[in-house]
């Protein structure tokens, strides 16, 4: 089966045939019509400028849930890689990085080289050039803190620009990028301090695991390898012998509510206690989504139909266990899910992942 980690291309992987699955850190996903992988950002814009469409932009795969049927068009596999440093003072550097450099690598090379500011999101599977996406986030930090620009070829215009981060839109798991095919990222410029402690920790779990306080900084080392052990205990840092791994991560986001809902959802919830929550700017109120799925009689390890499982070590993640699941049995799974929160508590959880030929 092909490695869904982003690899350099090479001759022989420009034109691949064969079921989309074997892309996605899910492992499921059928055909499509044509797969070409580009390794760099000149082939990356030459291929989607002449390729049949439909288009589909894929990189790691960690992010995407694809549906039985493939993808009828182009599948266009990122494989561009590079790490430059485009400026540097006595205080920061900042980097221009390849949308195909698997992220973690990179997440390595600021840490070795004492560059603070990606730390906490060590592990994360997929590319560099999928992070701006969703504003890739773990363990108190966000991507859109250090991201200064995202080069783009713009699909509508045909042209190539840098989008600078103010323009971004970046949200909670959102940016101007995540549901929108105009827009392919070629690089990312991440702005990072030069500093051998990590920012101030701000994740209470990951301060109690690193044995400091919130808002303690600690050796930019210690802070990754950390980071790196807290999510392997939860399934989520690939691993091909642990089939919790299988997934795409968190399958659904945090729910943000305002505050009228989070106060029916408190009231709806008085027996089995408060829901982890955290508030945010203009009264909304973001609440752990395991916690609901969980109260709603979804324990981890729980299975549903045709080899698929919620994660035994995290109830966010939806798994291809059996590892020869389909899209749809997944599916059927967090529709379930999804319900039963709905019916329990009245709040809607929504996919994290881009659904593709797929709906929930
Ligand atoms: C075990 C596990 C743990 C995870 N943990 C986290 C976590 O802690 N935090 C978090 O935020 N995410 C997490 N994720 C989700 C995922 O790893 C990230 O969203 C990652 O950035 C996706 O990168 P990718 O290269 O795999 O993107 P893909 O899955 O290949 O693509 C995702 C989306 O981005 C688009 N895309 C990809 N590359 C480009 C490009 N160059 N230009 C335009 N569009 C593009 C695709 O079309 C698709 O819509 C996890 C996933 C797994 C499997």
């Amino acid at each position: 089966m092909p490695d869904a980690s982003a690899q350099p291309t090479t001759d022989a992987d420009r034109a691949i045939p064969g079921p989309l699955a074997g892309y996605t850190t899910l492992r499921t996903g059928g055909p499509a019509e044509r797969i070409v992988a580009v390794g760099s950002a000149d082939e990356l814009v030459q291929a989607v400028r002449t390729a049949t469409e439909p288009v589909l932009i894929l990189a790691g795969g960690s992010n995407v849930v694809i549906g039985d049927d493939g993808f009828p068009g182009t599948v266009v596999l990122v494989r561009s890689r590079g790490v430059r440093v485009i400026a540097e003072d006595a205080t920061s550097v900042t980097v221009r990085v390849d949308a195909g450099e698997p992220w973690d690598d990179l997440v390595a090379t600021t840490v070795a080289n004492g560059w603070a500011g990606l730390e906490c999101l060590s592990g994360i599977p997929g590319s560099t050039g999928a992070t701006p996406i969703q504003n890739v986030g773990a363990y108190g930090q966000e991507v859109a803190e250090t991201i200064t620009g995202v080069e783009v070829y713009d699909r509508v215009e045909g042209t190539r620009q840098v989008i600078p981060a103010a323009d971004c839109g970046f949200a909670y798991r959102g940016s101007i990028f995540k549901y929108m095919d105009r827009w392919v990222v070629l690089s990312v410029d991440f702005r990072l301090t030069r500093s051998p402690l990590s920012g101030p920790v701000r994740y209470a779990e990951l301060a109690r695991a690193l044995g400091v306080e919130v808002g303690d900084q600690v050796p930019l080392a210690d802070a990754r390898s950390v980071v790196l052990r807290l999510r392997a205990g939860k399934g989520m840092v690939l691993d091909a012998n642990d089939p919790d791994t299988r997934s795409v991560g968190s399958f659904f986001t945090n729910p943000v509510l305002d505050r009228a809902t989070y106060e029916q959802l408190l009231e709806r919830s008085a027996e089995v206690g408060d829901p982890p929550a955290w508030p945010g700017a203009d009264g909304l109120v973001k609440v752990s989504a395991a916690w609901l799925i969980d109260k709603a009689g979804f324990a981890k390890g729980h299975p549903g139909e045709g080899g698929v499982a919620i994660s035994s070590k995290h109830t966010l993640a939806l798994t291809n266990r059996s590892g020869t699941a389909h899209t749809a049995d997944l599916l059927t799974l967090a529709r379930t899910i999804r319900d039963q929160v709905h019916a329990r508590f009245g709040v809607t959880l929504h996919p994290e992942p881009v659904l593709i030929n797929c709906t929930l």
